[in-house]
């Protein structure tokens, strides 16, 4: 099922089926998630040391979409060499990418909408993409606290980032797996599609 590692955004595989990446902050749960989604165990590699992952890993769902992990951001301490790479992989990738779906962007429920998580929502937004919301660990919170971030992330996402989605999603209890599933389908299917740049 894993196909190809990408580490210079001039490598790339050539674009074929459509491809849905996966970022967000190191440690949201974005691996987490994408074995959840994929169905398989430990399909991600999850690197032990922060900030190392400076690899796009593509994995193959037999033949109809490419489920992306982009690497994760946000650590503390990880050297400007490291950042500066991030934003040329992973902006090369959202600005250019011409079989590229949508992205979902992954965020612990806890920590939502940090200052880099809506960096990269402003890149999404302004490269025209569609992008779904993952409130990771939600299982961390209680029903009514979950609810009530949901309820705060919509709303300001409807600020920010019109026609941008949001849903609740537990690796742990595999809450939200097939809304996210679903979700995941329309958008490798083209469905959802965002509003045009300047609409
Ligand atoms: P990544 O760095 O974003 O890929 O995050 P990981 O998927 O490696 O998860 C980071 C940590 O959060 C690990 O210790 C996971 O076991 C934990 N984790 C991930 N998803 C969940 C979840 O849904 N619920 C809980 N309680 N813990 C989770």
């Amino acid at each position: 099922m894993f196909t190809t590692s990408v580490h210079d955004p001039q490598k790339l595989p050539a674009p074929g089926a459509p491809e849905i990446a996966f970022a967000g902050r190191s440690n949201a749960g974005k691996s987490s998630a994408i074995n959840t989604l994929a169905g398989r165990r430990r399909l991600a590699f999850v690197s032990k040391t922060p900030g190392r992952t400076q690899l796009i890993n593509f994995f193959d769902l037999a033949g109809r979409a490419f489920l992306v992990d982009l690497p994760g951001y946000g650590y503390a301490g990880v050297p400007h060499e490291v950042r500066d790479h991030w934003k040329e992989l992973v902006g090369t990738y959202i600005a250019d990418r011409s079989s590229l779906a949508a992205v979902v962007v992954v965020m612990d429920v806890r920590h939502p909408l940090t200052e880099l998580d809506l960096t990269l929502l402003q890149w999404l937004r302004d490269a025209g993409r569609r992008a779904h919301v993952l409130l990771t660990k939600a299982d961390k919170l209680s029903r009514q606290a979950q609810q009530t971030t949901l309820a705060r992330v919509r709303r300001e996402l409807a600020e920010i980032f019109p026609g941008a989605t949001v849903q609740l999603f537990s690796s742990l209890k595999r809450d939200g797996v097939d809304e996210a599933a679903s979700a995941l389908s329309a958008l490798a299917a083209g469905k959802n599609k965002a509003p045009a740049k300047g609409e």
